[in-house]
């Protein structure tokens, strides 16, 4: 059974979130630019609009899981989800173009186009990643490899939208910006066309019913379905679902380092000269995603291997693997910062260390988390736990701006941590040693528990 080839829906499902992860990345990447370069808004105000919205983009799949679990199916969900998004790329777009004409229009245009964006992915982030699991059979040993590979879908979207986005937008004339937003809106029209295309035909259990549509609400004699409570074991894989989602939290704040202080360090402290040319510190954040690419279909094939042979360790298990890959990660670099004079650089291969290890600890974590998610969940709230995932992914957001501004710097005074003083950047970088090696201890030590509270369904 292991051994069977992926059902052809893993590859629509894939392809389908790979332009919407191109749109909503693309957008990302020259959104800040945008408000401080065409807006000319100052840089607190635009960080702080950045920081709102990335939030509440992942809050709101709470709202959109339950949409989906309660009215719509998963599948509607995502259709009026896309073309939220694409009329919200498409506003970004008339900012864009207004920006110089007419600031107020153009202002009014990108809080519209947040707004939409915020409310298209909420319903169409959970659901597309509950589908995935709906392809196979409870029990089936394929899903942790198929979320593997639907991993790679969304990390190939993401790292072909800064590098077509940002070309088309990010050209140091602010006029242009306007057609990187027009490029994600088409990116996000492609997903949505190829997903109406093809949904009917490869949405199927295996058993070829369709999946994905909406809840019955009257049975066909006309009687209202009732939903049944929960049982006690559908309790118990729900609390393993709100527990490891806790434990994801620590590993996000980490993780996120990367958008914030690891790009200070790259940008201060990382020696970019290769072969006479400067590499910019904002490209070491495609580090990630091109491992992810490199590195999933590696991962995806262990799990099989290991199910094969019956070695599969169990989700929460394969968590706490994530969260030391991590731990080891900024080991790594601590070790290269440690008594390092000030002024003086380091070379890039320890953070392209850092970021591998990384990207491993992720494909232990986050692709399995989603697949544990589908697969604890009883069918008719699948969205909604989809939905409270996602909502340790906003906490944890935030929670690593807040830990990003222990970041050392020169005449500052030493910050401190729960009584731990912050000298230099080796202690910087231990925080998060002890903070992801902890969760990663602790997880371990609960996982067999967790494992029974599953039921048979990690
Ligand atoms: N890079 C992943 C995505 O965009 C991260 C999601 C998460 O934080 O859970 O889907």
């Amino acid at each position: 059974m292991t051994t069977r080839s992926h059902p052809k829906g893993l590859y629509l499902l894939f392809v389908t979130e790979m332009w919407e992860r191109f749109s909503y990345y693309g957008m990302r990447a020259i959104f800040v630019l945008f408000m401080i370069k065409a807006l000319m808004f100052d840089k607190a105000h635009a960080a702080d609009i950045y920081g709102t919205y990335t939030g509440l983009v992942y809050l709101t799949p709470l709202v959109g899981g339950y949409i989906a679990d309660r009215y719509w199916g998963n599948r509607r969900s995502i259709l009026v989800g896309g073309v939220m998004m694409a009329i919200g790329q498409f506003m970004l777009f008339l900012s864009g173009n207004l920006h110089n004409t007419d600031v107020q229009s153009a202002t009014w245009f990108l809080y519209g186009g947040l707004g939409m964006l915020i409310a298209g992915n909420g319903l169409f982030k959970p659901n597309i990643s509950s589908m995935v699991g709906q392809l196979y059979e409870p029990g089936d040993k394929r899903v942790d490899s198929a979320f593997t590979i639907f991993y790679m879908g969304i990390n190939t979207g993401s790292l072909m939208a800064p590098l077509i986005c940002g070309t088309l937008g990010d050209t140091g004339h602010p006029d242009d910006f306007k057609w990187g937003f027009l490029a994600a809106g088409f990116g996000m029209l492609l997903s949505l066309a190829v997903f109406s295309l093809f949904k009917n035909k490869y949405l199927v259990t295996p058993q070829g019913a369709p999946i994905g549509m909406a809840p019955k609400r009257v049975h066909e004699s006309g009687e209202k379905v009732v939903h049944a409570p929960l049982t006690r074991i559908e309790k118990e894989r729900l609390a393993v679902i709100l527990i490891v989602s806790a434990f994801v939290i620590f590993f996000w704040s980490a993780f996120e380092q990367a958008g914030a202080s690891l790009t200070f360090f790259a940008e201060e402290q990382t020696n970019r000269n290769l072969l006479g040319f400067t590499v910019p510190a904002s490209y070491f954040q495609s580090l990630n995603p091109i491992s992810v690419v490199i590195f999933a279909p590696i991962f995806a094939m262990i799990w099989t291997a290991l199910g094969r042979k019956g070695m599969e360790p169990s989700s929460p298990a394969k968590m706490a693997f994530g969260l030391l890959f991590l731990s080891i990660g900024y080991l790594v670099i601590a070790f290269g910062v440690d008594g390092l004079q000030p002024g003086v650089k380091v070379s890039m291969l320890w953070l392209v260390s850092l970021y591998v290890l990384h990207t491993f600890g992720e494909l232990c974590l986050s692709p399995i988390g989603l697949s544990l998610v589908v697969k604890l969940s009883p069918a008719r709230f699948t969205g909604l736990m989809m939905g409270v995932w996602f909502l340790s992914t906003a906490a944890a957001n935030k929670f690593a701006g807040t830990l990003s501004e222990l970041y050392p710097e020169a005449g500052k005074a030493a910050p401190q941590l729960l009584g731990y003083t912050i000298n230099n950047l080796h202690d910087f970088f231990m925080v998060f040693v002890f903070m992801a090696g902890a969760a990663s201890l602790v997880l371990f030590l609960l996982s067999s528990q967790l494992k029974k509270m599953t039921h048979g369904l990690q």
